[in-house]
């Protein structure tokens, strides 16, 4: 999301006339970007913004701000903390950075602007102009979140569920197809509430949305980031089942594999829940593969939860873990209320286990694949491999495909499976009459009951430097 709200900003700059420094040092105005999901992120800023202390003392017409969830997390203390901060800017007010830093310029000594704002940052059409070429694109399907995760700040920097009309989603698509993009990512915190909070009249969801975007001509994948369990339906898995576009790669974290320490996450699932969630997107779509994201040494976490972690990685069999180590953020219900009392050590003696049991998993199910049909999107040339090209195909894995005229990044092609080199499958171009078979349907979990409503509770560094 900080990729694609930093490419807002950087069109924003570029239409008042700004141009993009190649190094911090060389330009007026350094703005930070930040995150404040995790403690060291922060730490990181204040290390760059200390660097920059000396510059500032010796040139004071440099520009510093501090943009995004640290700002909004923070506030006003940043000033306290570093003086030579001139601008602190939240995650709802971007859009009109260039006018506080023209502020700055003209000679008022501090610009402050946090919470909410007047308009939403994501204007009705795009200015694709800050955009990095490529035919890869990210596209913000909606803001903030409903949840109340113990852990998460998220809520409270970013505020609550903001989702995108449509027809504007569809049309940043269709621009950016218009643009060369094939493949698309839809971003959200959750990105499976999308619609939840739109008037009940013209309300749609993801499933609604997946179905027009897949209709979008020349568009050929499309990946969601990210989706929360809870708000996983039938309808939902019928609709990314039935799209030729949806890399079935999906995220889904799970952040424990243990009940009690999911209960007091407050993530609004426990293990059965998420295993019924599983099973219903596996059952139409038996070659789906999951990502998740955990968090090791929440407070109270015992070997026992942690074995429980353990064994829902090698249940699910996750492609991809990204295993974060708790870190208690201020404003948080965990912070105010739980000790945060899992010695570092464990934290990190559990954070490299998960990451070595993921490894070894993920190692068994990509060559599973080898024998099999899919569609290959190409990336670019292969670094190690020359004169093939790199790409993933239908479900996320890597595969390799030799070079032949007419191939570049962005296109699609029909691939047959016939190896794997212990990191890659090989890829050749599907003849002709190989098909596309169904998968094959693997014993999925029954779905039992109904799938319970979810409480919604009350109410988270790129660098981007410019000289003129
Ligand atoms: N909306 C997404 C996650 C957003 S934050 C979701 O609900 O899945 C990205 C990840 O950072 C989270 O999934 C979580 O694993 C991690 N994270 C969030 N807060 C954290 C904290 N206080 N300490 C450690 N990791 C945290
Ligand atoms: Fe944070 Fe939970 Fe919302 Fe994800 S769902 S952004 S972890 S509060």
């Amino acid at each position: 999301m900080n990729f694609y709200d930093g490419e807002l900003i950087r069109a924003a700059f570029l239409r008042r006339g700004w141009t993009e420094a190649e190094h911090p040092d060389a330009a007026q105005a350094v703005l930070f970007h930040t995150c404040a999901v995790r403690e060291n992120a922060e730490e990181r800023v204040h290390g760059l913004l200390g660097d920059l202390k000396r510059r500032k003392k010796s040139e004071p017409g440099v520009v510093v701000g501090v943009i995004g969830c640290m700002a909004d997390r923070a506030g006003e203390d940043l000033f306290a903390r570093e003086p030579h901060v001139d601008i602190v800017c939240g995650s709802r007010h971007f859009p009109r950075l260039p006018d506080f830093v023209d502020r700055v310029i003209g000679g008022e000594e501090r610009v402050l602007a946090l919470g909410d704002a007047e308009q939403r940052v994501d204007e009705e059409v795009r200015d694709l102009h800050g955009r990095d070429a490529g035919h890869q694109a990210h596209v913000a399907v909606m803001r903030g979140c409903d949840l109340n995760c113990t852990y998460c700040v998220v809520p409270r920097v970013r505020g609550r569920a903001e989702s995108r009309p449509l027809a504007q989603i569809l049309d940043e698509v269709r621009r950016l197809v218009d643009d060369g993009v094939t493949e698309v990512h839809l971003l959200g915190q959750t990105v499976d509430a999308y619609g939840r909070d739109l008037p009940a009249a013209e309300r749609p969801d993801l499933a609604r949305l997946m179905d027009a975007a897949s209709a979008v001509e020349g568009l050929a994948r499309i990946r969601l980031i990210t989706l929360h369990p809870s708000y996983v339906t039938a309808n939902l898995a019928a609709a990314l089942a039935r799209s030729p576009q949806f890399l079935r790669l999906l995220p889904l974290p799970m952040q424990s594999g243990s009940d009690r320490i999911l209960r007091a996450m407050k993530r609004g699932y426990n293990a059965e829940m998420y295993r019924r969630r599983v099973a219903l997107l596996r059952e139409s779509m038996p070659d789906l593969e999951l990502i998740s994201d955990w968090i090791v040494g929440f407070p109270g976490e015992t070997d026992e939860d942690f074995a429980a972690t353990e064994a829902a990685l090698r249940e699910h069999g996750f492609l991809q873990s990204f295993v974060f180590q708790y870190s208690p953020r201020p404003g948080t219900a965990a912070f105010t209320a739980l000790a945060d009392d899992v010695p570092a050590a464990i934290k990190a003696q559990r954070n490299h286990r998960l990451l070595a049991l993921q490894h070894e998993v993920a190692r068994t199910r990509t060559p599973r694949s080898v024998g099999s049909i899919s569609r290959m999107l190409l990336e670019q040339p292969s670094e190690t491999q020359p004169g093939r090209w790199f790409g993933r195909i239908q479900n996320g894995h890597a595969a390799l495909l030799p070079h032949r005229d007419g191939l570049r990044p962005g296109v699609l092609r029909e691939v047959a499976l016939h190896d794997w080199n212990g990191r890659e499958l090989l890829a050749r171009e599907r003849a002709p009459q190989e098909r596309i078979a169904a998968p094959r349907a693997r014993p999925a979990a029954p779905v039992r009951g109904g799938l319970p409503e979810l409480r919604l509770a009350p109410p988270t560094p790129p660098v981007v430097a410019f000289p003129v």
